[in-house]
């Protein structure tokens, strides 16, 4: 995409540094909330070349939110579980949660750059509020106690915007982070993979697949992916003491795969795309809010591809971010909900750091000793179906919030999978006739999501619902498949929610606007329930602040 000879606006509501799939996600969620988003993209077009190729199913709901999530599942590969072989004997099989009715799979492989075309093409949708220039690089930061001026290389010139909040989704050599001076913490490893895209047709399931010292590479490590278009991705670890100009070089790479896909008995033509070198990094910022200036994806944090919680991860910044921003321009909570932002995306990402760290020191592993961990555990797999768990790899999941500054009450302590600070489970319902999600249901509003034998509001509740449809709160109600109700009801078609929730009758649940349990009550008390919303209510016009 040219750069464009549009003139540029003085001042954003909010200034985007960097137009990946985390930049331009997020660009599109806020354009979902009606705010408005100035995208500074340094390169010409989406990204090439190898990078993410995983999306999980988490990924998958945000990007629903976002309007991108058709156009990802119609081109991407669902998976469920994977494969993994010691020398050429499988040790492992396994399958992610699963079931009928569910609304994504846990897995679904697509190249970056799709999800970068679909998550503009959502922003584009909703009309002007996302304004996307390629071609054009962020320079230099002026950061202020109520704003940020930021200055754009525009490709042939120069332009000032003054923006109320920036968001650096710059990537890994954020220009924003070294801007402000910060330095991200952590360590990474030296194990190194050479990361192949080749093109061949295959006809082989969709799963991850994974060998150990495997004839064809004796003493490696070897993964494959499928991923659209008839393209393989291939991962595998070289020698410590090999050079990395050498191990990327056509005539090292091309003979391994070769010797690989012989061995797996896939014999049609190929050719390779793309030929890279990586090492697993275990790196992020203390802190992603530094006044006015906030950071997403790459540009707070770097964890290992292993378990593939890169850009799953920066989608979930995104979708955590998205609502606070737009509450906070929009007057509804205070400039101090974006610290909250900054303290569950930390945690998030240090949980993520010890995942990924675990599974690096599986895939690569960093010395002797964890290499004869591997080994033991890779030999007895071979005849002990116990110890397989101990080499199954640990895909992204979303992370609980358990200890955020957010997390409001709960009346009751058994499902624990629904306390606040935890993702809402996920459900089949039927809405009429039609089959509905409750993760559709979120990522615009807070929602009181209400279970009731009898499919009605109660009376002591009643004024909570009164007028209140769409942002910022919505009301849901869930009934039993049988019971009777207005068309309004959401039906518990398969039990799902009732059993997930631990609901009885008149069980509420307050969930965030990113699809986060806020609070729960067996018996909810609506001035409780107004003292939970009520730090997200500010400013509201005349009727409608009172929950209602
Ligand atoms: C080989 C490989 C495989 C991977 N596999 C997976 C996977 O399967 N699943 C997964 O979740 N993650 C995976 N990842 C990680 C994933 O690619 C990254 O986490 C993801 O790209 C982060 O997205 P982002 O938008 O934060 O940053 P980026 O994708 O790096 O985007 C940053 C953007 O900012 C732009 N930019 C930089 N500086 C400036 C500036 N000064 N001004 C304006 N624009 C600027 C860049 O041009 C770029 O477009 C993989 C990574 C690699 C390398």
């Amino acid at each position: 995409m040219p750069p464009t000879s549009q003139p540029w606006p003085e001042r954003v509501p909010v200034l985007i540094a960097g137009g990946g799939p985390v930049g331009l996600a997020l660009s599109a969620l806020l354009a979902r909330h009606g705010i408005a988003s100035l995208v500074v993209e340094a390169d010409e077009g989406y990204c090439s070349g190898s990078r993410a190729i995983c999306m999980s199913r988490r990924s998958l709901e945000i990007l629903g939110w976002a309007g991108a999530d058709a156009a990802t599942v119609a081109t991407g590969l669902a998976w469920v579980g994977g494969r993994s072989y010691y020398r050429d004997t499988e040790v492992l099989h396994f399958r992610m949660p699963s079931e009928p009715h569910e609304r994504f799979a846990p897995m679904v492989n697509i190249q970056q750059y799709y999800i970068e075309e679909y998550a503009h093409r959502a922003a584009q949708d909703v009309g002007t509020l996302s304004d996307v220039r390629f071609g054009a690089r962020v320079a230099a930061v002026h950061a202020a106690d109520d704003g940020v001026t930021v200055e754009i290389d525009t490709g042939g010139g120069s332009a000032r915007v003054a923006a109320q909040w920036l968001v650096a989704c710059d990537g890994g050599r954020s220009t924003v982070r070294e801007q402000l001076g910060l330095r991200m913490e952590g360590m990474q490893y030296e194990g190194r993979y050479v990361i192949v895209d080749i093109e061949q047709d295959t006809r082989r399931e969709v799963e991850r697949l994974a060998w150990f010292d495997p004839p064809s590479n004796p003493g490696s490590t070897i993964l494959m992916h499928r991923q659209p278009g008839n393209v393989w991705r291939i991962d595998y670890q070289i020698r410590d003491d090999e050079d990395a100009d050498a191990a990327v070089r056509p005539e090292n790479v091309l003979p391994r795969v070769q010797s690989h896909l012989d061995m797996i008995g896939e014999s049609a033509p190929w050719k390779p795309l793309w030929i890279s070198i990586y090492n697993a990094k275990c790196l992020t910022l203390p802190r992603y809010r530094y006044g006015r200036v906030l950071f997403a994806g790459d540009a707070a944090h770097l964890v290992p591809i292993f378990g593939v919680r890169g850009l799953n991860s920066g989608l979930d910044d995104a979708g955590n971010l998205a609502w606070k921003l737009a509450w906070v321009l929009r007057g509804h909570a205070e400039a101090s909900l974006l610290d909250s932002y900054s303290d569950e995306r930390v945690h998030a990402t240090r949980q993520n750091i010890a995942y990924g760290a675990k599974s690096t020191e599986f895939m690569a592993p960093p010395d002797f000793a964890f290499r004869l961990m591997r080994e033991a555990a890779l030999r007895l797999a071979l005849d002990h179906p116990e110890v397989r768990s101990l080499i199954n790899p640990r895909q992204s999941a979303p992370i609980d919030y358990a200890g955020s500054p957010l997390n409001g009450p709960s009346d009751f302590d058994d499902a624990p999978g629904a306390a606040p600070g935890c993702p809402a489970p996920e459900a089949s319902l039927l809405r009429g006739a039609e089959a509905v999600h409750l993760s559709q249901s979120f990522g615009r509003a807070f929602t009181l999501l209400c279970f009731q034998a009898d499919g009605a509001v109660p009376d002591a509740l009643g004024a909570l619902a009164a007028g209140k449809a769409g942002p910022p709160v919505q009301w849901l109600v869930v009934a039993p498949a049988a019971a009777p109700g207005g068309d309004g009801v959401l039906r518990d078609a398969h039990g799902q929610a009732w059993q997930r929730y631990g609901a009885t009758h008149g069980t509420l649940y307050l969930i965030r606007p990113d699809g986060y349990v806020l609070a729960r009550w067996r018996q909810p008390d609506p001035d409780r329930v107004q003292a939970a919303l009520a730090p997200f209510l500010l400013n509201l016009p005349a009727g409608a602040s009172d929950a209602s």
